[in-house]
């Protein structure tokens, strides 16, 4: 069984335990340095991104998560754990920073306010139509030649990726763990 951990600061934590034991991972809540140690992978949540952010400085947490990226530790960040993981945040907060590990720019809020949340079936090759929600979701702006694009989502305006990955670090803008549907949960659990 893969040992996934949660970063457990801030945001829909419950959802992606109940979406990771689901598939049989054996989850680890992730709040100290020391929770980090013998991961197979771990989830980044959505919630707010500032706020967990700040919260990685206070834990003790920021340095220790570096390092473990650093030795390839693989990660999953949705919507605002993929702005904790991305190269470049727009419209961020003036001392907004982020584990750059993703070669994406990511505008936060970019696809408009809460008011402007939306559900779309989003069309993932080789794993199926999943249903994605998106609620002050990030809009992946640019995207580095070593990023794989795994899935895409037309607002009206052209395609943008909501689904990437750099090697072992994976991004998603839309929240996988809001629907009863672990097969995206399943596909990052599949590569550790
Ligand atoms: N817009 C939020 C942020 O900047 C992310 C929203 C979300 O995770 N649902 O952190």
């Amino acid at each position: 069984m893969p040992r996934v951990g949660v970063l457990a600061l801030q945001g829909d934590v419950h959802e992606h335990v109940t979406r990771l034991q689901e598939i049989h991972a054996d989850v680890v809540l992730v709040r100290r340095a020391h929770d980090l140690e013998d991961l197979d992978g771990l989830v980044l949540p959505g919630g707010e991104s500032t706020t967990i952010a700040h919260l990685l400085n206070t834990s003790g947490l920021r340095s220790a998560l570096e390092d473990k990226l650093r030795e390839g530790l693989s990660v999953f960040g949705t919507c605002a754990g993929l702005i904790l993981l991305c190269r470049d945040v727009l419209d961020g907060r003036h001392d907004q920073w982020s584990y750059g590990v993703i070669d994406v720019a990511v505008r936060r809020n970019g696809y408009g306010r809460q008011i402007a949340s939306f559900e779309a079936s989003i069309d993932v090759p080789g794993t199926g139509t999943v249903p994605g929600v998106f609620i002050r979701s990030p809009k992946i702006e640019r995207c580095g030649v070593e990023v794989e694009i795994l899935a895409t989502h037309d607002h009206g305006d052209g395609p943008d990726p909501v689904l990437v990955r750099q090697g072992n670090a994976w991004g998603c803008s839309f929240h996988p763990e809001l629907t009863g549907d672990p097969r995206i949960h399943q596909l990052f659990v599949n590569s550790l």
